[in-house]
C-alpha cells in the first residue's frame, strides 16, 4: 500500500532527472502504481471547531452550502483550512490530491490555524474594505524573505499585489525588515493622498512532503534544501559556535551590535546577532525549527515596530492608517502554501490601535502543544502595535 500519490510536477521531473527514470523520485514507484494506491490523505476525525464554520461560510452562503462545507473541512480539521468560494474550494480539493498525511500531521501540530494563500488573502481583504480600505486608496508592503519560494504564482505575495495593485518590498533575508527606517519613510510617502497602508510581514518556513520542518522540496531540484535557509543557516551556525566555547569551557554571550562590521554580509550578521538572544530553549522545544521560525516571527515583529515608530512623525504624512498583518509563511512542497497568521491590527495616526485578529481569523490557536511553553503565548499573541 502506498501513501503518497505523487504529483505530476514531480513525477515529470523524475524522467529527466532521477537515476532511475520514470520512476517517482520520492517513492521509487512508476506513476501507474501510484494512481492505483490509496488516497493521499486520511481526512481527521471530529467536527468543525465555530472558527473553522465562520472561516468557511461567508454569511450568505451559509444553509446553502452548510453540507459541503462541512464535508470539505472535516479534511482540513486541525490544520484549520476551510476555503468555501469557487476558487478556494478548487484549491482545496486539489491539494488533498498531492498532500501527504505526515505533512498534514506537522502542521496540525506546530502550525493550527494556519490557512491557505487565497483564503488569508480574501479574509484580510473582506475585513479591511469593511474598514475602508480598497485598492484605490491603499499601498501595500510585504516584508518577506527574497526567498523565491515566497513568490510564487497564486501564493499569498502574489494574490495580495494582485488584488492591491502594487507591493513594496520592505523585506530582505527572513523577511526582516532590512529596509530600516528610511525604507518605512519611503514607502508611507506612497501613500494615495489620504489614504491608508497595508503592511504584511512573516518569516518562512518549509514543511518537506515528509513532514520534516524546515525543509522544502524546490522545483526541478532532486535534493532537498532548507527554508528559510537565511534563519537555519543562523540557527546552525550559532549552535555551532556555542558547542565550540562550551568545549573550551566559555559561556556564549552577547557580541556588541558593532560586531557588524562586514557590510556584505550585514544582513545575516544582523540575524545572528538578534536570534541568538532569542534561542536559550530551544533544546526544550517538541522541534528546533519551529521554535526557530516562531523566533524569527518576534525578531522580525520587533525589527517592523523599529522601524515603523522609527519613521514617525512623517510615516504619517500621505495616509492615516496602517494595517498590519503578520505571521508565518508555510511554503509546501505539495499542495500550495499555508499561512500561519499570528497578528492582524490597525494603528492611526493619532496612535489608535485596534486588533482585527479574532474579527478576521476566530480566536488564536492554542500553540502549548507546537513550542512546549519554550515561548508562551502570550508573547506571540499578546503585542500590541504602539510606539513604546
Ligand atoms: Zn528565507
Amino acid at each position: 500500500m502506498l501513501a503518497i500519490v505523487c504529483p505530476p510536477s514531480v513525477l515529470a521531473f523524475t524522467a529527466g532527472s532521477a537515476p532511475m527514470p520514470g520512476l517517482c523520485r520520492r517513492c521509487g514507484t512508476p506513476p501507474a502504481m501510484q494512481l492505483d494506491g490509496p488516497p493521499a490523505m486520511q481526512p481527521p476525525e471530529g467536527t468543525m471547531s465555530a472558527r473553522a464554520a465562520r472561516i468557511a461560510l461567508p454569511v450568505a452562503a451559509v444553509g446553502v452550502t452548510s453540507v459541503t462545507a462541512a464535508g470539505l473541512f472535516s479534511t482540513f480539521a486541525g490544520s484549520g483550512a476551510p476555503a468555501m468560494d469557487s476558487g478556494e474550494e478548487a484549491e482545496a480539493r486539489n491539494r488533498l490530491a498531492v498532500v501527504d498525511p505526515r505533512a498534514e500531521a506537522t502542521m496540525a501540530r506546530y502550525y493550527p490555524g494556519a490557512l491557505g494563500s487565497q483564503t488569508i488573502d480574501r479574509l484580510v481583504a473582506d475585513t479591511l474594505g469593511r474598514k475602508g480600505y480598497s485598492p484605490g486608496n491603499t499601498i501595500l508592503a510585504t516584508s518577506t524573505c527574497s526567498d523565491e519560494v515566497n513568490y510564487k504564482s497564486k501564493e499569498m505575495i502574489d494574490l495580495m499585489a494582485t488584488r492591491w495593485g502594487e507591493n513594496f518590498a520592505l523585506g530582505g533575508l527572513a523577511g526582516v525588515p532590512f529596509v530600516g527606517k528610511a525604507g518605512f519613510g519611503a514607502y508611507s510617502h506612497h501613500t494615495p493622498d489620504g489614504g491608508k497602508m497595508l503592511i504584511l510581514f512573516a518569516p518562512h518556513v518549509g514543511v518537506g512532503y515528509d513532514g520534516v520542518v524546515g525543509k522544502i522540496q524546490r522545483v526541478s531540484q532532486a535534493e532537498v534544501s532548507t527554508a528559510c535557509g537565511a534563519a537555519v543557516g543562523a540557527f546552525k551556525a550559532l549552535m555551532a559556535e556555542k558547542a565550540e566555547l562550551q568545549a573550551k569551557g566559555i559561556v556564549m554571550g552577547t557580541p556588541p551590535e558593532s560586531q557588524i562590521n562586514d557590510y556584505f554580509s550585514a544582513q545575516i550578521s544582523f540575524i545572528k546577532l538578534k536570534l541568538r538572544t532569542k534561542l536559550e530553549k530551544v533544546m526544550s522545544a517538541p522541534d528546533a525549527q519551529t521554535f526557530v521560525a516562531y523566533q524569527m516571527y518576534t525578531l522580525t515583529r520587533e525589527a517592523l515596530a523599529e522601524s515603523l515608530f522609527g519613521a514617525l512623525p512623517g510615516f504619517f504624512d500621505f495616509g492615516g492608517e496602517v494595517a498590519v498583518v503578520g505571521g508565518i509563511q508555510v511554503n509546501r512542497a505539495d499542495g500550495g502554501d499555508r499561512f500561519m497568521p499570528l497578528m492582524f491590527q490597525t494603528l492611526t495616526k493619532g496612535g489608535v490601535t485596534t486588533d482585527l485578529y479574532a474579527e478576521t481569523f476566530g480566536p488564536p490557536p492554542d500553540l502549548t502543544k507546537a513550542l512546549g511553553g519554550t515561548i508562551p503565548q502570550a508573547e506571540l499573541f499578546d503585542f500590541r502595535l504602539a510606539q513604546k
